[in-house]
């Protein structure tokens, strides 16, 4: 059984201004592209999968039949974690009901700041209220396990935003967030506000203040800390995610959806109307990347160092049939002596400054 199963859904109502997701708000191409992912799903050679995660883009945006189109197909699969991400200003009664009838179980969903100030800046198409009454809407249907995503480090925020942020959403009792710091990317109009000094962003001091509050706050109230940016109630850690920490393989369908499988890494076409007339004639991929052995240990350091319990010597071992000690021996070394990793008995780790200087961290565990 492959673990992981990812379905994008690349439609948005408009363009958040710090945004380099795949998406577009090209709605009238919303039934070709149902059908084409569609055609997709049913190219694959498993029956079954651990997870699903349909994300975006904004998968609440499809209208109730596409949306049902596309749940029967998944439900085939008997996942035992079914994520759907749900944006407020999208959801309705009916939505959130189709999504719990086809065996949904799991909603993410997008709030990013408390102050409506603040989600005017980002450019978010819903305010308070319209998150409160998605939330609600979700609840009364039953789902009891919601991830709420959340921003920190946006341009005019202030420490004290963030805790407002942090404090009113803990009262709502999620069961699962996650904390992003926001990078302005090239190509958004957030970047050309930076370049044209219109944008008054976050200075590191702050930055990490938010950072250290969320992280002892959330610990405090229940959230555990179970990777750099994502915090759960014990037993509702994400297990699509956990996929991708841990270098497993899985699949991805739809418009720019990448796959990792038999030792590649491959990727679909990114453009929505592209990916549509590549699926009439059979096959969305664009590229296909050989992983070799290198590349494959690289990236399963520097992922699996994202989660808090870190790299398990012993699961090491077994995938590679080497000891982790053999190959990085010298780094590991080195990063102790700066008190940026713990290495112990069974499992190397991030310490607290190892999470703040991780980029650096991850540099040493890049093989040739
Ligand atoms: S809702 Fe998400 S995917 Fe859509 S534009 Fe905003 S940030 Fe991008």
């Amino acid at each position: 059984m492959m673990n992981s199963l990812y379905v994008h859904i690349p439609f948005c109502i408009k363009k958040c201004l710090y945004c380099d997701f795949n998406s577009n708000s090209d709605l009238n191409l919303q039934d070709a592209y149902v059908e084409a992912l569609i055609k997709e799903i049913r190219s694959l050679d498993y029956d079954e999968f651990n997870t699903i995660f349909v994300g975006g883009g904004t998968p609440t945006i499809l209208n109730l039949k596409n949306m049902e189109k596309l749940l029967k197909e998944l439900m085939k699969f008997n996942s035992k974690e079914f994520t759907f991400e749900a944006n407020p200003g999208t959801i309705t009664g009916d939505k959130i009901k189709l999504l719990k009838e086809f065996g949904v179980n799991r909603i993410s969903m997008g709030l990013q700041a408390w102050q409506d100030r603040l989600l005017k800046k980002l450019g978010r198409v819903h305010d308070l209220n319209d998150f409160l009454f998605s939330y609600d809407l979700i609840r009364k249907e039953q789902f009891n396990n919601v991830n709420i995503d959340l921003m920190f480090a946006i341009p005019e925020q202030s420490v004290e935003d963030w805790i407002e942020t942090v404090d009113n959403v803990l009262k709502i009792k999620p069961e699962h967030i996650s904390c992003y710091s926001l990078i302005i990317e090239e190509g958004t109009p957030f970047y050309k506000m930076e370049m044209e000094g219109e944008l008054k962003v976050v200075d590191e001091s702050d930055e990490r203040q938010m950072y250290y509050y969320s992280v002892s706050k959330l610990n405090s109230n229940g959230l555990n800390q179970y990777e750099i940016s994502n915090f759960s109630m014990n037993g509702y850690e994400c297990k699509h995610n956990i996929t991708y920490w841990k270098n497993k393989e899985y699949i991805g369908v739809g418009s720019g959806a990448h796959s990792y499988e038999n030792g590649f890494r491959y990727f679909n076409i990114r453009k929505t109307d592209g990916y549509i007339k590549a699926m009439a004639n059979g096959s969305a991929v664009e590229e296909r990347i050989k992983i070799t052995k290198n590349d494959e240990i690289s990236e399963y350091m520097f992922l699996g160092l994202r989660m808090i319990e870190g790299i398990n010597k012993k699961d090491f071992e077994e995938r590679f049939n080497l000891k982790v000690e053999d190959i990085f021996q010298k780094e590991i070394i080195k990063l102790e002596r700066q008190n940026l990793i713990i290495n112990d008995k069974s499992s190397i780790k991030l310490t607290p400054k190892g999470i703040d200087l991780s980029n650096q961290v991850f540099l040493h565990f890049l093989m040739e």
